[in-house]
């Protein structure tokens, strides 16, 4: 069986940065560390750190509770890679907590931070593409006081009616699908609305999917690997699933293990969304190289 990897698969900047960080901050010795949110969206680095002694977070009420009661006070906080709203930030840098804030909010995510401050401070209306649920989508509208118009798909873009004498900024979440953002922006152009358009795509994001699309059109059998919570990963699987039938979405070796089918296959791919470690990914391939 020939067993081909995608070069992309795993951990990408934001996420190795963030982690890395993490890492650095127990190496340093230091405790009473917690992280807003989990790290990445994966159970297994999450549960290696809990170990280690590195808390989850888990949202803002939680947040909020733990600053109040004095939980914090002193504690190391580490912002994760989707980074995080204004709100958050007020809370963290409260001089009575003494907090040791470590933010690895990714470089590109603060870049979407930047823009859209700057265009609503200008008074223009941002409308964002992605999920309203996504952390990194409530980071940014956090950071204009909610002032944002979220779309999840075209269909969502069609019935949204925009004034056309204002003036609009559009940015996207940096994991939302490539054509997704493109056929939205086909119907805001179509419409002639006077809106600038940024596309904050993530290059990482796409590079993936485009090789998870190319793979999954040339293999017969396709191993996604990621967290069951991670939407990349979940947008991964979708790809690969429109191209191959045989697509299967793990989250470690074990899974594959009771679910799948791959001794008649002839050749198999293997990719995994940004929030898994290259330890897994390994796994995942001895595994396939040694059973079937
Ligand atoms: S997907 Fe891109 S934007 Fe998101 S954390 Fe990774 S490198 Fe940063």
């Amino acid at each position: 069986m020939e067993i081909r990897v995608a070069k992309t698969a795993g951990f990408c900047y934001g996420v190795q940065r963030a982690v890395d960080m993490v890492e650095q901050a127990l190496a340093e010795g230091k405790t009473h560390i917690y992280t807003y949110g989990p790290i990445v969206h994966n159970d297994f680095v999450v549960e290696g750190f809990r170990k280690q002694g590195v808390e989850v977070i888990k949202d803002f009420d939680m947040l909020r509770r733990m600053c109040e009661d004095g939980t914090l006070k002193k504690a190391v906080v580490v912002i994760r890679a989707h980074g995080v709203g204004a709100e958050v930030y007020r809370l963290l840098q409260d001089p009575e907590l003494g907090i040791t804030l470590i933010d690895a909010t990714c470089p590109y995510v603060k870049k979407i931070h930047k823009i859209v401050r700057e265009h609503d401070a200008a008074g223009e209306q941002i409308i964002v593409t992605g999920s309203a649920v996504h952390p990194e989508v409530v980071g940014i509208l956090g950071q204009i006081g909610d002032r944002a118009i979220v779309i999840g798909s075209p269909q969502e873009a069609e019935a949204l009616s925009l004034d056309k004498n204002h003036r609009y900024c559009l940015v996207s979440q940096t994991t939302f699908s490539s054509r997704k953002f493109e056929d939205i922006v086909a119907i805001f152009r179509k419409r002639q609305y006077n809106i600038g358009i940024i596309n904050t795509i993530c290059n990482a994001t796409q590079m993936r999917q485009t090789e998870a699309a190319a793979l999954s059109a040339e293999c017969d059998a396709m191993i996604v690997i990621g967290g069951r919570n991670s939407s990349n990963t979940a947008k991964l699987r979708d790809i690969c699933q429109s191209q191959c039938g045989k697509t299967y979405f793990i989250q470690s070796a074990e899974e594959l293990d009771r679910d799948s089918n791959l001794n008649s296959v002839r050749c198999v791919g293997i990719t995994a969304g940004a929030s898994t470690p290259k330890s897994i990914i390994e796994e995942v391939l001895n595994y396939v190289r040694n059973e079937f």
